[in-house]
């Protein structure tokens, strides 16, 4: 399987999205020589939307949710922030809008056979990169009795409440 089929195996189909998010991954790995790295946890992309691409990303560059290395910056633009925690490089991809309008097959076409240097704008990342995944301490909320870690609780009248109680709460306890 070509990197491009395991991208599409995992989203589900090909489409212009998933190819951007292809594209800007492998240009990045070119860009801070990511395909050295033996531990994919050093990688990090901060992408700004949640679209079809992130896919991509996800497969190719190892980044995940769950392992805190892919992370939502949501401005609602086809730009991937791309971090080496290791050699502390990092770049900005930002895409370019199309040359001329295209109907949806010839965007598809385009990103699929454009060469990335011509896709995207390389700027430098500007978000700083958090903490590596950190541990917080938990509650029990006192309303539903779900725990619940610390950064996610509220208080209201001194009752400690999950984000699911809070409005709840107000509604006939106010
Ligand atoms: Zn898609
Ligand atoms: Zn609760």
């Amino acid at each position: 399987m070509t990197d491009l089929e395991r991208c599409v195996a995992f989203h589900g189909h090909a489409c212009g999205g998933l190819t951007i998010g292809y594209q800007a991954a492998t240009y990045a790995a070119k860009l801070l020589d990511l395909s050295a790295q033996p531990d994919d946890e050093q990688v990090v992309c901060i992408t700004e939307n949640d679209a079809c691409g992130v896919d991509a990303i996800q497969v190719l560059l190892g980044c995940s949710e769950g392992k805190g290395n892919l992370l939502f910056h949501m401005t609602g633009k086809q730009a991937f922030s791309f971090y080496l925690r290791s050699a502390h490089t990092s770049v900005r991809l930002v895409l370019r809008p199309l040359p001329h309008p295209m109907s949806r097959e010839e965007s598809f076409a385009y990103y699929q056979s454009a060469r990335p240097e011509d896709l995207f704008d390389v700027k430098p990342a500007t978000l700083p990169l958090p903490e590596r995944a950190q541990l917080f301490e938990s509650y029990v909320c006192e309303c539903c009795g779900e725990t619940v870690g610390s950064n996610w609780i509220r208080l209201r009248n001194g009752k400690k409440l999950c984000l699911d109680c809070c409005p709840s709460y107000d509604r006939f306890h106010v």
